[in-house]
């Protein structure tokens, strides 16, 4: 269902005479790593791990110097902004089916000027959609993105800037929440999700308007905090150090108390133990305020949410916490 190029990673690493190589996965494609290390073992002889720790993203490329010659990373697309590296091989996992059939179904229902946007896996389900509607007499627009974004249409959960601009609907291929919801919560137009491998498809409107009802009451619960812990992710491409000296310069100038603290998997065992702090400003991904923080003690707030807690943006100016590139910011 999902392409793993594994032909093409074979040859990748017999070409170029690697004797060790690293595996990195998703979650999600993570029981299918055995036997990817199997049959790449067959066919090139050379030695492979599988990276255990959790992965979400290309923003957390496994550092396999030391350890192994190269490294092929499944499930994600490159992130351009992060530069290259001959040695390390990635393999988006394309779907193969064919969302003909699903995007016939809905195509009566959407306005004239439609968006499209996908996950990595779903991208080339762009192409697919665009021919089905275009026969249908919509007009279809997809919007290349920011240096963070390979493919015109992709989304990351962290960057939506493959939003076009000038449609009046948006079109979400793709399964799961929060990469359409990221998507939705920075625009005013509608998002209409279809999940490519059942067919099914929704509106977001309500998700998206709970889910800035959860933030706003985390908001709310923070404006009384006096001790803040700014968080900073040591992966490669959640680092916005920056990011959160400039939270603490502004906390600090606010009358607050604030501490920074960087780590690489934050979760909330690794947070709970600062049992003194009031608040926790995430700079890493964006997921795990907007996610994640029903599991945390504390208010867990993006940086641009903790401007609000701060007196120092109005609610009605509420953004997304975005990476963008080069990386943003508040912006
Ligand atoms: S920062 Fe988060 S949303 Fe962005 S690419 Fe990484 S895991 Fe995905």
């Amino acid at each position: 269902m999902f392409d793993l190029r594994l032909d093409e990673a074979a040859d990748w690493i017999i070409s170029r005479g690697y004797a060790r190589v690293a595996l990195q996965f998703p979650e999600g494609l993570k029981s299918k790593a055995i036997e990817v290390s199997r049959r790449l073992s067959e066919r090139t002889g050379a030695s492979f791990f599988i990276v255990g720790d959790p992965c979400y993203g290309a923003c957390d490329i496994f550092e396999y110097r030391g350890t192994a010659d190269a490294l092929v990373h499944f499930g994600h697309s490159p992130i351009p902004s992060q530069g290259d590296d001959p040695d390390v091989m990635y393999v988006e996992a394309f779907y193969e089916g064919d969302i003909g059939s699903h995007v016939s179904a809905i195509a009566d229902s959407l306005p004239h000027k439609v968006g499209l946007m996908a996950t990595v896996q779903y991208v080339p389900g762009i192409k697919r959609a665009r021919e089905i509607l275009e026969a249908a007499g919509k007009e279809v627009l997809v919007s290349g993105g920011d240096a963070r974004i390979l493919c015109p249409g992709q989304a990351l959960g962290c960057n939506s800037s493959a939003m076009p601009g000038e449609a009046e609907h948006i079109l979400f291929i793709g399964e799961g929440d929060f990469h359409p919801l990221a998507a939705a919560l920075g625009t005013d137009v509608e998002v209409t999700v279809l999940n490519p491998i059942t067919g099914e498809h929704r509106r977001i409107a309500d998700l998206k308007d709970r889910l800035l009802r959860r933030r706003f009451a985390a908001i709310e619960r923070a404006r009384s905090a006096q001790r803040y812990l700014i968080v900073v992710c040591s992966k490669k491409g959640q680092d916005r150090t920056a990011l959160a000296d400039s939270v603490i310069r502004k906390a600090v100038s606010a009358g607050k108390e604030a501490y920074k603290v960087r780590m690489t998997e934050i979760g909330p065992d690794a947070l709970s133990v600062y049992a003194d702090a009031d608040v926790y400003v995430i700079t890493g991904c964006p997921r795990i305020a907007l996610d994640d923080s029903a599991r945390y003690s504390k208010p867990v707030l993006t940086p641009p949410e903790a401007e609000i807690a701060l007196g120092l943006r109005n609610w009605d100016d509420y953004i997304i916490d975005e990476i963008r590139s080069p990386q943003s910011g508040l912006k």
